[in-house]
């Protein structure tokens, strides 16, 4: 007979204005019958592990013609995660197997419309689990679409990373680096700096938050001028990047993560220089770059396991931490990936 269990969730309590808060989100206790699923075509997923990524905050607005839907306020929250798979009714996913995909900010999730390109499963357990929220995950792929697609990076150029402490930022970086390129990153501490330089291999880096002057900064970083922007924070360091750029320069969009919790968007001033210095600035979104993913993890799992890239992460212990994890993000308190821990395997 299928086991009735309890399962908390985390809800979205309506929609945000302004800069998330915790009280924005409440959590909800409810039951679930853990059965085989078998007749239906959903999953049941035991949740592991839940990602913290900003582009959440976004879904917590009401949306109009966006790549995502905006969560339903009273439900829980939707997110990357681990998860095991308890029972399936469908013939792409059986029981016992780990996967990682979109599921729910819960203990347990049934997933109803799963597919090879939703749920992806991990074949390879010799790394830790937590890093398919991650580096192997999602924003691993965006790490590796977004510079080696869209910057057709080469030795010898000069490549800036904003949010470089983030995840993706700090694989941008160590990207960069092992092409041969002179990297600089910004971050919003001095513990963030020095671990840009002492253990992701920057060969500069600085703090934007005691900078008076970003412009004054990046000349100081980049005297002869930038090749590569990877943007991961817009507003005013766009500002500053763009009087910066060296001619024919590469800017890839990424994310701007100072823009999300804002009313109204501060404005870019400086975009004229796309004109007057030929530069290419391109957006893109991962979900087109999934295909890729055989690929990137060809490359990447033999440099995690030979310690030839290095990976940091946050991780917050217990479903009742989320909240508070994701509100951290939008202040910088996480190093490295901001992951939960919902339960030991
Ligand atoms: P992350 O690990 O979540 O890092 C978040 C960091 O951003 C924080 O620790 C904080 O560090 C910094 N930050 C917060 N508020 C900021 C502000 N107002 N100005 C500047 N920095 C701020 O980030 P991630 O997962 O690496 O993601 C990086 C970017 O990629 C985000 O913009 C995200 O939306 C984007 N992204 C895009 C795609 C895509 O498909 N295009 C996919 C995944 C991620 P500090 O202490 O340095 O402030």
């Amino acid at each position: 007979m299928a086991k009735q269990v309890s399962n908390k969730q985390v809800i979205l309590k309506h929609y945000v204005t302004g800069y998330l808060k915790e009280s924005d989100m409440v959590f909800k206790n409810t039951t679930i019958k853990l059965d085989d699923q078998k007749g239906s075509n959903a999953v049941i997923l035991k949740n592991l592990y839940l990602s913290c990524d900003s582009y959440m905050r976004s879904r917590m607005r009401k949306l109009e013609g966006s790549y995502v839907e905006s969560f339903t306020p009273g439900s829980p929250i939707t997110g990357y995660g681990v998860a095991k798979v308890l029972g399936s009714g469908n013939s792409n996913f059986q029981k016992g197997e780990l996967v990682w995909g979109m599921t729910g900010w819960e203990e347990y999730s049934i997933v109803t419309k799963a597919t090879d390109q939703t749920l992806f499963k991990i074949h390879d357990k010799d790394v830790p689990l937590s890093y398919y929220t991650g580096i192997l995950g999602m924003p691993g792929i965006t790490a590796y679409a977004g510079f080696y697609e869209l910057c057709s990076p080469k030795k010898g150029e000069t490549v800036f990373v904003s949010g470089a402490s983030g995840v993706v930022g700090q694989l941008v970086g160590q990207f960069a680096k092992m092409i041969g390129c002179y990297v600089v990153g910004s971050a919003g501490s001095k513990e963030k700096v020095d671990l840009l330089k002492s253990k992701f291999g920057f060969d500069e880096a600085f703090n934007y938050k005691e900078e008076q002057d970003l412009d004054a900064a990046l000349k100081r970083c980049f005297p002869d001028g930038i090749d590569i922007y990877f943007e991961n924070v817009g507003g005013k360091m766009l500002d500053a990047v763009l009087l910066n750029m060296k001619l024919h320069g590469h800017i890839a969009a990424c994310g701007m993560l100072s823009q999300n919790n804002l009313e109204q968007t501060e404005g870019v001033h400086n975009l004229s220089c796309l004109i007057t210095k030929r530069i290419r600035m391109e957006g893109f979104i991962v979900f087109d770059y999934f295909h890729l993913y055989p690929k990137y993890l060809e490359m990447i799992i033999p440099l995690i396991k030979a310690g030839n890239i290095v990976y940091v992460e946050d991780i917050a212990e217990g479903l009742e931490s989320a909240p508070s994890a994701l509100v951290g993000l939008f202040s910088g308190r996480n190093i490295g990936k901001q992951v939960v821990r919902v339960s030991r395997e």
